[in-house]
């Protein structure tokens, strides 16, 4: 018999991945083009071209042995130089390949830094709506997700609420910023305020509160909307990254930490992460695709491709009479059920071939996702079923 732990996850399974598959059915029986999929937050927009490029150069012209072999468990010291030198001078930080840390995507970086500081018991907060994958990533390690609520501020975090909820068993807080699944993003002045209140609590309560930014985002924003750096604002903060939607490479699983010197513990944070790295087997990050990171670090996405979405469907939706949090960042739309339930709101909008994830997944009841990182046409070709949707909920 297998583990109870994984029974559950088993029993309980992913909502998104559900309604994903869902939604492969429904093409296969109504067409593909008859089908509206807003579930799954994976890129519409290709990797740059750099990317295909640079893998035949590299795998044309080093050392296969060399190329395909072990290493250092932290990663390629040259390619954890390239990152260090590309975050110094982006954001006046001082880091060095030291500070860097190569992982299988953000996931596995959340991972390998949950492993290097969660004791059993240890309580982990995180403003709520949140990936809903934080839970079993902090479970994986003994220690508990605490939802620190933003739906009475707008979704932004609250100072006074996360006072609240800082206690002696705090042993860090995860900020995604921009955030899934509310696309919201938290400016500098929600920043500083976040940070005076962990100095405060680590000095009144003798700790150190670890803050753990998420950061697969950064890049997606929009309007030149800033997205602050957060370890110049706060001394205890780790950045976890990620390729995965900043250069569409979700399925290469590559990322990386940033552990600074400033970390209480930094030292032995930094050794800890390369062993948690080796022990939960991922050993390294995939060797080529940093390769492919050192060659393309001046790549980007076209965020205009998602920004034409992000605003051609928030007008549309709003239009209808959907209350819709205005994304200034990510590529999802928060959406308000209209009668307060997101699990009939989904079923609902499932009637007219329209996928989208009830918010209570993502400990955000009352909201539905919709990811718009989709072809442009397809939003275009759901509108009428939007049109429909809200005449059945009384809207228009
Ligand atoms: N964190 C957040 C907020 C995400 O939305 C995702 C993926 O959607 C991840 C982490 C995991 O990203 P990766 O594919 O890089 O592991």
């Amino acid at each position: 018999m297998i583990s109870e732990n994984v029974k559950k996850l088993v029993e309980n399974g992913s909502a998104i991945r559900a309604m994903f598959e869902e939604g492969a059915r429904m093409a296969a029986e109504f067409g593909k083009e008859n089908v509206y999929d807003y579930s799954l937050g994976n890129p519409s927009v290709p990797a740059p071209k750099e990317v295909n490029e640079a893998i035949i150069k590299i795998t044309e012209e080093t050392d296969s042995v060399a190329l395909h072999g072990y290493m250092n468990n932290a990663g390629y010291p040259s390619t954890r130089q390239v990152i260090a030198d590309h975050l110094n001078k982006l954001h006046g930080t001082a880091f060095s390949a030291k500070n860097i840390l190569m992982t299988v995507g953000a996931a596995g970086g959340l991972n390998v830094i949950l492993k290097t500081l969660l004791n059993p018991g240890d309580d982990v907060l995180a403003f709520a709506p949140y990936f809903v994958e934080y839970n079993n990533y902090v479970a994986n390690f003994g220690g508990k997700v605490i939802p620190v609520q933003t739906i009475n501020n707008g979704f932004m975090p609250d100072p006074a609420v996360l006072e609240s909820m800082v206690t002696k068993n705090t042993k860090a807080l995860i900020i995604n910023n921009p955030n899934n699944p509310t696309g919201v993003v938290y400016p500098e002045s929600v920043i500083k305020e976040i940070a005076e209140v962990l100095v405060k609590k680590e000095k009144e309560l003798g700790i150190s509160i670890y803050m753990i930014a998420d950061e697969p985002y950064r890049e997606l924003a929009y309007d030149g909307v800033d997205v602050p750096y957060l370890t110049k604002y706060y001394h205890n903060t780790i950045v976890g990254y990620s390729y995965s939607k900043s250069l569409s490479l979700p399925g290469e699983r590559i990322g990386y930490l940033v552990m600074p010197d400033e970390l209480d513990d930094a030292e032995m944070i930094i050794s800890g992460a390369a062993v948690a790295n080796r022990v939960l087997g991922f050993v390294n990050a995939p060797s080529l695709q940093q390769r492919v990171i050192e060659a393309c670090i001046d790549c980007s996405t076209d965020v205009n491709v998602y920004d034409k979405n992000r605003k051609f469907l928030y007008e549309s939706l709003t239009k209808l009479g959907f209350e819709c949090v205005k994304p200034q960042g990510a590529f999802y739309l928060w959406v308000k059920a209209p009668d307060g339930d997101d699990v009939a709101f989904s079923a609902a909008a499932k009637k007219y071939h329209l996928l989208i994830v009830a918010g209570r997944g993502f400990m955000g009841p009352g909201y539905v996702r919709l990811a718009y990182c989709v072809d442009y046409d397809m939003i275009v070709r759901s509108i009428p079923a939007f049109e429909a949707l809200a005449k059945e909920y009384g809207l228009s």
